[in-house]
């Protein structure tokens, strides 16, 4: 028997920029695949890519998957994937497994888990962190909210995706850990700009600037792989969509409220990213937030003049 053979067929629905890097790292792990994306043309360029099969809808893709995996953008798009017009929900094999891989909101994660489970298939949470550079790569670092038989049926898929991987606990956990992941990034972003802004009207070079904070205490996961790549190139192709950040952010202080944690920095964080939002309008990469925040200070992040 082949390993294919033993193997179970993946299907995969999102192919977008962290789905179409993750779906070859699975296929390269030696996976049959059947894919499906909106669009259409992005997944029959795939398909044809790694010898996946096309489904026409999520219960075609259903019906022949024991393993099911979504990286869509938002919790409200899965559902509709679940339980929508020819919904992925009603066609699970019984035994199957849908890890939901997108970044989403824990309660409607559990909400869908609880219907998925009265139709005799297991739902877990696998979100990730690393963005598009450590997709390629099967770099990812995976979280993982769901139980020990979940995560015995999962584990083999999310291996060729990730190089680490942690159980935070219950279905849900790993989607509220993921969110507050980004709430600290998002907030070692704003912090980092601010700091250049500051630091260029004083008088210093940006690129000493980013190459100090990053030998000192202030480095951060921006100061390391953001600012001289895609804020000083003016390039701002990293890859993570603005309104994707918002959107974590906001379940971020969804989980605040519900806990009744007040979190003061939290809310003003999310107060900055979601005025860029609205000063730059939908489909932004988040690292055009500098943008906003040289709004708000008045001058753009130059280098020194006569610096390098
Ligand atoms: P993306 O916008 O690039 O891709 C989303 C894909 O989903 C698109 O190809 C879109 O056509 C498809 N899609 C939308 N609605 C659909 C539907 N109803 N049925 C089938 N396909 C549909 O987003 P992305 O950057 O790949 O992010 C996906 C998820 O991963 C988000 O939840 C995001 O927050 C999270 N995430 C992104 C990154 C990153 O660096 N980009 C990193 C970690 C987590």
């Amino acid at each position: 028997m082949s390993e294919q053979t033993l193997k179970p067929t993946v299907g995969f629905i999102g192919l977008g920029a962290m789905g179409s890097a993750m779906v070859k790292r699975i296929a390269e792990g030696g996976y049959r695949l059947k894919v499906l994306d909106v669009d259409t043309e992005r997944a029959g360029r795939l398909a044809r890519e790694l010898g996946a099969s096309l489904a026409a809808t999520p219960a075609d893709l259903a019906q022949d998957c024991a393993v099911v995996i979504t990286m869509l953008p938002t919790s409200a798009i899965v559902e509709d994937v679940l339980f929508g017009t020819n919904g992925a929900g009603d066609a699970l094999q019984p035994g199957a497994i849908f890890i939901e891989m997108s970044s989403g909101a824990p309660a409607q994660t559990v909400e869908m888990a609880t219907r998925i489970t009265k139709r005799g298939a297991t739902l877990a949470d696998a979100p990730v962190s690393g963005g598009v550079a450590r997709a390629r790569v099967g770099d990812l670092a995976i979280m993982f909210g769901g139980s020990d038989e979940a995560y015995a049926q999962a584990e083999p898929v999310l291996r060729t995706m990730g190089s680490s991987i942690v159980r935070t606990g219950a279905i849900g956990s790993a989607h509220a850990m993921k969110a507050l992941n980004n709430l600290v990034s998002a907030g070692g972003f704003l912090i980092g700009a601010e700091a250049l802004l500051i630091g260029t009207r004083f008088g210093l070079d940006a690129e000493t600037m980013v190459d100090v904070l990053n030998a000192s205490t202030g480095m951060n996961n921006s100061t390391q792989k953001k600012f001289k790549q895609f804020v000083l190139s003016r390039k701002f192709d990293a890859g993570f969509g603005l309104d994707l950040m918002v959107k974590d952010i906001g379940i971020a202080l969804g989980i605040a409220d519900k806990t009744e944690t007040g979190a003061p920095f939290a809310a003003l964080c999310r107060q900055l990213w979601s005025g860029a939002q609205k000063h730059l309008g939908p489909g932004h990469d988040h690292t055009e937030m500098v943008k906003f925040s040289e709004l708000l200070a008045g001058s753009p992040i130059t280098p020194a003049a006569g610096g390098k």
